[in-house]
């Protein structure tokens, strides 16, 4: 093995990641009086969070009625009754709460007449358990709230004694024989030193892995990297098979044009001019869930009514608004429109196609943040030492689908609810756990394998040809024939993984090297999401199968969960979803009988 310049740390927390998830954990674990660090690989205000656009759910009613039971409802019937009731239940009773911490800390929501935060319409949520119309619920900082959000986030960090290790890429948690994470290994990508962080409790908050396909709104950095330290840590994965496709990324470009588009009263349209939505959800129309809308897009171009030269996509109108609403509402997507689309989107509709959005799976967890390793006796077991939160992780609230708004929501929620759990479990007196030397030089060894890595195939050439296969058999429709297929492909890639060459050895600013780091963090996302879809005989929110288009609750509604081997060897195994709401209804608690599965329509 190569010599190494270590620096060695200790800390009682040590939080990998400073989007949303990341920085509220940190600031609540500060807080806490833990002495805390927070590795990022970007800076923080960079992280992915702060290209969310359209808004924040919780049910203040500052626009009309709205009670957190409904919120909680409409969560329910979005995860297509596979997300677990306990947490949705916390998180739908939490979010008002949260968002006024928000407004505490400083974030400039947009405001109605009266001063109050502003609240748009969102997919999906809908007033009275989706009997009446649309509820205006998403709280909204014009459509820049996640930047609102991150930049008042990390001044409120900053504010604490918690520790910045920015531009820090962490390679691997160090475990004990045990089973307990015990630390981080990370990679200063400005000087080239490698970091050991022991520490009491590690929280992964390193956000989704959208990159593992070829259209994503998500950034660049968004490369699952949490995903990959636990499947090499051997622990397992979460529903990874539910993929969220966000209908409006701008065709051909993947940016991102927010649901409040249609939240402020944009609409799509077909070839032949037709509103084709109010034919699919008469109720809802352009509102009706994400996963709802990408699959009516994709029969409308598939039956032959896409526009475009190719028929290959849909037309978002926003023409009809009044402008001055537009560049109040939406200044930052009139921007996107023209500078991806070059269309004046006061004039023009903008052409747009279902793009990879939301990774619903991860790192499965309780409701509070602590990360699982469930055996058959115990499905709800912990693994002592490691939390995860946000998109890395998997509560799960979003079960099969996600609503729009209810990420950030999750954030803030989750991020809080890991540090005030830290405060409990972490003892701030006892020792940090001394240093697992073994175990970090098996993670200096595979740092150095892709570090002289000098195979034929360069990383940018294996990594389109994974996103490609993950584009292509793992879609917003799927069969058996496609998932079989995506299998076989990807496993053959992950035997290509050995291929790879690494042009550039140093240590500094390696960005060959770190790309490559983030390309075996995606493989291990890809391999378990086909895998795990294509072992789920069903439809299910964001799981649509041609072959088996009816939703299972007898035989699957259960969670996946995902354990990969080193020689890329998937093994599954299910695990009950929580049924039972925690608030008994005499003490304000929603009625179990309204939660009850039943048909998803909108
Ligand atoms: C374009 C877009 C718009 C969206 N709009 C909305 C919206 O309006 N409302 C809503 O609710 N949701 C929205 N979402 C979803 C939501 O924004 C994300 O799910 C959420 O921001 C993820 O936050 P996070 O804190 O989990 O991760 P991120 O914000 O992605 O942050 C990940 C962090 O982890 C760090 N990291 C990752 N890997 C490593 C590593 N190896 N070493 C060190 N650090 C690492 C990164 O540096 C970064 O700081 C949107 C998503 C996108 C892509």
């Amino acid at each position: 093995m190569a010599a190494y310049n270590y620096v060695d740390h200790q800390y009682d927390v040590v939080v990998v990641g400073a989007g949303g998830a990341g920085l509220r954990a940190t600031l609540g674990m500060a807080e806490q009086g833990l002495k805390t660090a927070c590795i990022t690989k970007v800076f923080p205000t960079r992280s992915h969070t702060v290209a969310a656009q359209g808004g924040i759910a919780a049910s203040l009613k500052n626009m009309g009625p709205d009670h957190w039971h409904w919120h909680l409802y409409d969560t329910v019937k979005g995860s297509d009754w596979l997300g677990d009731m306990d947490a949705m239940e916390y998180l739908a009773r939490e979010a008002p709460a949260a968002v006024y911490e928000l407004e505490h800390y400083g974030v400039p929501f947009s405001r109605t007449e009266e001063g109050k935060i502003y609240q748009r319409p969102f997919g999906g949520h809908m007033q009275n358990f989706g009997d009446g119309p649309p509820v205006q619920r998403t709280c909204a900082a014009a459509d820049r709230t996640g930047h609102a959000i991150l930049h008042t986030l990390y001044g409120q960090s900053l504010k604490h004694k918690a520790q910045f290790f920015i531009e820090y890429f962490a390679l691997d948690l160090i475990m004990d024989e045990d089973g307990t994470c015990t630390g981080v290994v990370a990679w200063n990508l400005d000087d080239g030193t490698i970091h050991r962080f022991s520490a009491k409790m590690v929280v992964l908050a390193t956000g989704g892995y959208g990159r593992a396909y070829f259209s994503a709104t998500s950034a660049h950095t968004c490369t699952g990297d949490g995903g990959g330290m636990v499947a090499r840590a051997g622990l397992p994965l979460q529903d990874m098979e539910f993929v969220q496709f966000h209908p409006t990324g701008i065709y051909g470009a993947g940016c991102l044009i927010t649901e409040g588009a249609r939240g402020e009263g944009g609409y799509l349209v077909n070839s032949e001019g037709e509103r084709f939505m109010e034919r699919y959800a008469p109720s809802a129309k352009d509102l009706a869930s994400r996963d709802v809308v990408s699959r009516c897009m994709t029969i409308e171009i598939r039956e032959g009514r896409g526009v475009g030269r190719n028929k290959d996509h849909i037309f978002l109108h926003l023409d009809h608004l009044d402008p001055a609403v537009l560049h109040e509402r939406l200044p930052g997507i009139s921007e996107s429109a023209k500078i991806f689309a070059g269309v004046d989107l006061t004039r023009e509709p903008i052409p747009v196609q279902p793009t990879v959005h939301y990774n619903m799976g991860g790192v499965p967890t309780n409701y509070w943040g602590e990360a699982l390793n469930p055996t058959a006796d115990d499905p709800d077991r912990v693994t002592p030492g490691l939390m995860a939160v946000g998109e890395a992780g998997c509560a799960s609230v979003h079960g099969a689908n996600r609503l729009g708004s209810n990420s950030l929501i999750d954030l803030v929620v989750f991020g809080r609810a890991a540090a005030i759990r830290a405060g409990e479990v972490v003892d701030a007196k006892a020792p940090v756990p001394s240093l697992n030397l073994a175990a970090c030089d098996k993670i200096m060894d595979r740092f150095d394998r892709l570090r002289h890595a000098n195979g034929p195939t360069p990383t940018a050439v294996m990594r389109e040809k994974m996103q490609r296969a993950m584009q292509e058999d793992a879609a917003v429709f799927r069969t058996q024939e496609t998932l079989e297929d995506g299998c076989k492909r990807i496993s053959q890639i992950w035997g290509e993984m050995k291929d790879l060459k690494v042009t550039d050895r140093s240590m500094i600013w390696n960005s060959d090297l770190v790309e490559t780091l983030e390309l075996e963090n995606l493989m291990a996302n890809a391999i378990t999401t086909v895998y795990s879809a294509e072992a789920r005989k069903e439809s299910r929110g964001a799981h649509a199968r041609e072959d088996f288009s009816e939703r299972d609750d007898v035989n699957w509604r259960k969670h996946t969960l995902s354990r990969l081997s080193p020689d890329g060897k998937v093994t599954l195994s299910y695990r009950p979803v929580h049924v039972e709401p925690q608030v008994k209804p005499e003490d304000g608690g929603i009625d179990p009988a309204r939660i009850a599965p039943k048909a998803r329509v909108y």
